[in-house]
C-alpha cells in the first residue's frame, strides 16, 4: 500500500510560475492547459478568455490578481500548477504561493531578459529554497536573444545555467529548438501544435555540439557522478546528463534555461517534459516544520513528512468564492482526509468538518474522495478557514511553520 502511494506520489509536481509581469506567465499557463488536454479552446489574453484568470476584476485590469490552483496532466504525472501573482503589490500572495511549491519555471522576456519583478520573485524563492526551471519566452520578438536573456539571468540573479536549448531560427523565423540532451531538432509550424522532431539542421550541428560540449563541462564540474563519466569518456550520456541536471536543480546548483515562444506555442511541450524530469515530486522535498497546537509546543518542534497513513496537516493558500461555493485551496503536508471529517484550523482556533473534496481543472471540478499527503485540492464547507491557516488532525494539532517565518504559537481552546 505504502508503495503503491509513493509511486503515485512521486508522480505529482506541485508546480508554480514566476515572472514580471508581461513576459508570458498567463499565456505560459494557457498553453500548459491546452497542451495537457485540460482546456480545449486555446484562450487569449487579449480577449479575457484565460482560464486562470478567472476573477473579473482580474479581467478587467488584465493582469494575474489572484493565484488560481488547477490540475492537468502530463506524460503519467499529474502537475498542480499554482498560479503566482506577478504584480509587485500582490506579494504576500506570491509569498504564501511559494509555501506551498516543490518547483517553479520562471519565465523571461527574451527581450526584456530580467526584469525588477522578476529579480523581487527570485529571490523570494531562494529564501523559500524552490527549485527552479527557466523559460526565456517570446523567442519570436523583434530583438529577442537567448544568449543576451541568458547573460542577464546569470549577472542578475547569479544561478549557474544550464542552457538545453539552441534556438533554430530567430525573431519571426523562430521555428524551433535543437534539445542539447538528445541533439534533436523539434519544430513547429504555424498553426499546428505538435512538435516535429529530426536530424539537427546541417548549418547548426557545429554550434549545438559546441554548446552541448559547454553543457557537459559545466555539469561534470558541479556534479560527481558526471566528473567521473565524463574523465572516463570524455564525454557524457544523455543519461548522466539528464540525472545530473535533475540533482542540480534540486539541490540548486543550477538551473536548467529553455526557450520558446508560447504565444506562437512554441517550446511548450519541452518545458512540461522538463518539468517532469527535473522538478521535485512531494516525495523529495524536506519535512515541513510546525509547531504543535496543543498549549506548550515548541516552534519548529513537529515535522511533517508526505507519509499518506501520518496525522493530517494541510496549509490554505488561498480562499475563493466561486458558484460551487466558498473553495479552500489546500497543500495537503501529511496523511489524508476524506469527506465529513474534523479538522482543526489554526486560525480560528477550532474545529470544523471537511465538506466535498475538489480537485480543480481549469473551468471544471472533480469530485475525490479523499485527499492525501502531497496533494492540491480545494474543499468546500470550511467557514472559518483564511488563507494561512493550517489544518490539521484535532487530536494532532500543529501550526506548520514555512522555513524563516515565525509562527505564532496557537492553543487549542
Ligand atoms: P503575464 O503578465 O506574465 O501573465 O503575461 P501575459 O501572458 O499576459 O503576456 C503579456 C503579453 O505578451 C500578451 O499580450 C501576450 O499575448 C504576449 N505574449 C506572451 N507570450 C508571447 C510570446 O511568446 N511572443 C510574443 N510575441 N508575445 C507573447
Amino acid at each position: 500500500m505504502r508503495n503503491n502511494l509513493d509511486r503515485q506520489l512521486s508522480t505529482v509536481r506541485n508546480l508554480g510560475i514566476l515572472a514580471h509581469v508581461d513576459a508570458g506567465k498567463t499565456t505560459v499557463t494557457e498553453r500548459i492547459l491546452y497542451a495537457t488536454g485540460t482546456t480545449h479552446k486555446r484562450g487569449e489574453v487579449h480577449d479575457g478568455t484565460t482560464v486562470t484568470d478567472f476573477d473579473p476584476q482580474e479581467r478587467d485590469r488584465g493582469i494575474t490578481i489572484f493565484a488560481a490552483a488547477v490540475s492537468c496532466e502530463w506524460a503519467g504525472h499529474r502537475i498542480n500548477l499554482i498560479d503566482t501573482p506577478g504584480h509587485v503589490d500582490f506579494a504576500d500572495e506570491v509569498e504564501r504561493s511559494l509555501r506551498v511549491l516543490d518547483g517553479a519555471v520562471a519565465v523571461f522576456d527574451a527581450v526584456a531578459g530580467v526584469e525588477p519583478q522578476s529579480e523581487s520573485v527570485w529571490r523570494q524563492a531562494d529564501r523559500h529554497g524552490v527549485p527552479r526551471i527557466a523559460f526565456v519566452n517570446k523567442l519570436d520578438r523583434v530583438g529577442a536573444d537567448l544568449d543576451t536573456a541568458v547573460a542577464s539571468i546569470r549577472d542578475r540573479l547569479h544561478p549557474v545555467p544550464l542552457v538545453v536549448h539552441l534556438p533554430i531560427g530567430a525573431e519571426d523565423g523562430f521555428t524551433g529548438v535543437v534539445d542539447l540532451l538528445r541533439m534533436r531538432a523539434l519544430t513547429w509550424s504555424d498553426g499546428s501544435d505538435a512538435a516535429v522532431e529530426d536530424d539537427v539542421p546541417d548549418d547548426l550541428l557545429a554550434e549545438a555540439l559546441r554548446r552541448r560540449r559547454l553543457l557537459e563541462e559545466t555539469v561534470a564540474e558541479r556534479h560527481p557522478a558526471a566528473l567521473e563519466e565524463f574523465c572516463d569518456r570524455e564525454t557524457l550520456s544523455a543519461g548522466t546528463l539528464a540525472a545530473a541536471l535533475r540533482d542540480l536543480t534540486r539541490t540548486g546548483d543550477g538551473v536548467v534555461v529553455l526557450c520558446g515562444s508560447a504565444y506562437r506555442n512554441r517550446g511548450v511541450e519541452p518545458l512540461l517534459d522538463a518539468v517532469v524530469a527535473y522538478l521535485p515530486s512531494p516525495l523529495d522535498v524536506p519535512p515541513v516544520r510546525g509547531v504543535s497546537g496543543a498549549a506548550g509546543g515548541v516552534p519548529g518542534g513537529e515535522e511533517r513528512t508526505a507519509d499518506p497513513s501520518a496525522p493530517f496537516a494541510a496549509l490554505a493558500f488561498k480562499v475563493t468564492a466561486t458558484a460551487t461555493g466558498r473553495l479552500t485551496h489546500l497543500r495537503v503536508y501529511s496523511g489524508t482526509i476524506g469527506k465529513g471529517d474534523a479538522v482543526w484550523d489554526s486560525g480560528a482556533g477550532r474545529t470544523e468538518r471537511i465538506g466535498r473534496i475538489l480537485r480543480v481543472q481549469a473551468d471544471r471540478h472533480a469530485g475525490l474522495e479523499r485527499a492525501v499527503a502531497g496533494d492540491i485540492v480545494a474543499v468546500v464547507g470550511l467557514k472559518s478557514a483564511r488563507a494561512g491557516s493550517t489544518l490539521s488532525a484535532p487530536d494532532a494539532p500543529v501550526v506548520l511553520e514555512p522555513p524563516g517565518v515565525a509562527t505564532p504559537v496557537v492553543s487549542v481552546a
